[in-house]
């Protein structure tokens, strides 16, 4: 198929904002597809080179782009550098640029969407020396072949930036609606924008059924083969892979136990709320892989993880959910997670750390058992297995210390024991409940004491005033809603420290953000929000300034949350539900 099909495509979902308008547009787009090309189409649609969980990535950023587009349509870097600071989008720029290049010489042959992923895909294995060069010479290269408009959406595509606003409940929806829309009776009414469904229950079946093969394979692409080839019957034959990660299971918040227990039910399950980083363990006979929550694939970063697994797990084919606690070599304590973060990152000396920072596997929960998903056994059941399968060994694998009871008494004490043990509080768990990927519907909620600091992510930053000139010192912090839109909560300028010593300091924090600078606007530099901080505040107050409607009183930058995206931060409902709770104090 033709890329320029797609680009048209592209063309229409930038032009409404509306999300069911996008949907339809795109499950009319599949419905026309081959078979042969819906993967790859659904992929782009998501403006992705690699599915979700794949660690590869392109690695080339606007500086790095500018220089391609300057070589692709003869202007120089200075000339694209000023087009770039007006529309602040690379994307524009390569259109206008190559358009009034490409009105001089003639036309070009065409480019099909498997040419132009082959290609993008191509970037990554390109390493070592000279290869910025090479880089710079291939996506050139892509452009020179490309149209205006596709020329665009490639550079958009390689920024990971299509400012489309397509979300994952779009993709998900559209399949649904291009392979299931006569069975599920749905109708799009364009001049209203709205849907008609004649059965709810037979829409949500197959909606539902779209997201639950997603859930298991974390991209789309073999999601929509399955539902043209083999309609209901393929989407419910989809099993995860083990070595791929999959969402993890999110937590949702509550006050206290009484909450705790109408969420989860009575009994309950508490389990103690430890103070270290999710680890997704995928273990294939000898072959064991890591990912965080992110699903980053940390197996290096962790070796004697990997070694405990695969002596005291007792089972080939599994897939474990945990937490990975740090702990003092001296005392044998907990210690908070920021003292073993630092592991996430590391590239060297990796076993001198793992043995200065040794972390303590807590397992509470299996995704995969003997290589079958079983995210829709009841928990209970799932954690007997685990129970069965894994051998205990203090300090390196056990499992999460936990109680299943009715009584609130028994739950205080239980709640008492966790935090004296170093740990955040408890989490409370739904005891005939499925494991929802990616979701925080309530199956498992977290119990913790103090006032919670925001997960916020920083959408612009500005630079600051005399000996601080050289940082970006103010950032612009946002809460996401819903439909996964970013808005403003408020701005803060303290928490960081002048130098690196002392914590993490401006002039950290402008390096990692000057990477991710989209537009300058005087003093102020507009951002890829990508970049995840916890942010401490005294109150919560109405604001007609900000997006969200709030705004936050004294908001101090605390630590960067690099286990967290951008998708993961504070919500706003939660934003709304901490509001209230404070009025009602
Ligand atoms: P939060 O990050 O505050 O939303 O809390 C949820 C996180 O607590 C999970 O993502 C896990 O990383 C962590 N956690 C610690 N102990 C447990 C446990 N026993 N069960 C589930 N999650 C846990």
């Amino acid at each position: 198929m033709h890329y320029s099909r797609l680009v048209e495509v592209y063309e229409k979902l930038e032009a409404t904002t509306k999300r069911l308008a996008q949907t339809h547009i795109i499950s009319e787009f599949l419905k026309t597809i081959s078979s042969e090309d819906l993967g790859t189409t659904v992929l782009l649609i998501e403006g992705r080179v690699f599915p979700r969980g794949d660690q590869r990535e392109i690695g080339i950023a606007s500086k790095m782009m500018l220089k391609a587009i300057s070589v692709a349509s003869g202007e120089s870097k200075e000339r694209i550098n000023s087009e770039w600071k007006k529309t602040g989008d690379l994307g524009t720029v390569s259109y206008n640029l190559i358009k009034k290049k490409k009105q001089a010489t003639l036309g070009s042959s065409e480019l099909t969407i498997k040419k132009v992923l082959k290609n993008l895909r191509g970037l990554v294995t390109i390493e070592g020396l000279g290869s910025v060069d090479k880089k710079i010479q291939l996506v050139a290269e892509l452009l020179t072949s490309a149209k205006p408009s596709e020329a665009k959406y490639i550079v958009r595509t390689i920024l990971d930036d299509m400012r489309i606003g397509v979300g994952e409940g779009t993709i998900r929806d559209s399949i649904a609606w291009a392979f299931f829309g006569s069975k599920m009776d749905v109708r799009y009414n364009k001049d209203e924008n709205k849907i008609e469904i004649e059965d709810r229950e037979k829409y949500n079946k197959y909606v539902g059924a779209v997201q639950r093969a997603y859930d298991l394979t974390n991209d789309f692409a073999p999601v929509a083969e399955a539902a043209k080839k083999h309609g209901m019957k393929g989407l419910e034959e989809i099993e995860m892979e083990i070595g791929i990660p999959i969402k993890v299971m999110l937590a949702l918040k509550v006050e206290d136990i009484s909450e705790g227990f109408k969420r989860c039910g009575k009994p309950a399950e508490f389990e103690f709320k430890y103070d270290g980083m999710r680890m997704q363990i995928h273990k294939d006979d000898n072959k064991v892989k890591i990912f965080t929550r992110r699903l980053e694939n940390v197996t290096e970063q962790f070796p004697e993880v990997v070694e405990s697994v695969k002596k005291h797990v007792g089972e080939k084919k599994v897939v474990l959910d945990s937490e990975a606690v740090g702990f003092s070599k001296k005392t044998g304590k907990y210690l908070p997670f920021q003292n073993i973060s630092q592991r996430i990152k590391r590239k060297y000396d990796i076993h001198k750390l793992a043995s200065e920072l040794p972390v303590e596997l807590n397992v509470f929960d299996i995704i995969n058992y003997k290589g079958k998903s079983v995210v829709n056994m009841p928990f209970v059941d799932r954690k007997k297995i685990l129970k069965k399968i894994i051998k205990e060994d203090k300090k390196s694998i056990v499992l999460a210390k936990s109680i299943t009871t009715d009584d609130e008494k028994i739950v205080q004490k239980f709640y008492n024991d966790a935090i004296d043990a170093g740990n955040e509080g408890l989490m409370v768990k739904k005891l005939d409940a499925p494991y929802k990927p990616g979701a925080r519907v309530g199956f498992m909620c977290k119990l913790k004491s103090e006032q919670e600091p925001l997960d916020l992510v920083i959408v612009k930053a500005e630079w600051g005033e005399g000996k601080r000139s050289k940082w970006l010192s103010s950032f612009t912090l946002a809460c996401i809603d819903e439909e996964g839109k970013f808005l403003e909560v408020g701005k803060a300028s303290t928490g960081l420290k002048e130098k690196r010593e002392e914590g993490l300091s401006f002039d950290e924090m402008t390096v990692i953000l000057k990477k991710l600078i989209k537009k300058e606007e005087g003093k102020e530099v507009i951002l890829k929000p990508k970049i995840v901080i916890e942010v401490g505040y005294e109150e919560i107050q109405k604001s007609p300034t900000y997006g969200s409607g709030y705004a936050l009183r004294f908001p101090r930058v605390g630590k960067l949350r690099e286990d967290k995206s951008a998708e993961e931060i504070t919500t706003l409902s939660m934003i709304e539900t901490a509001y209230n709770k404070q009025k009602k104090k």
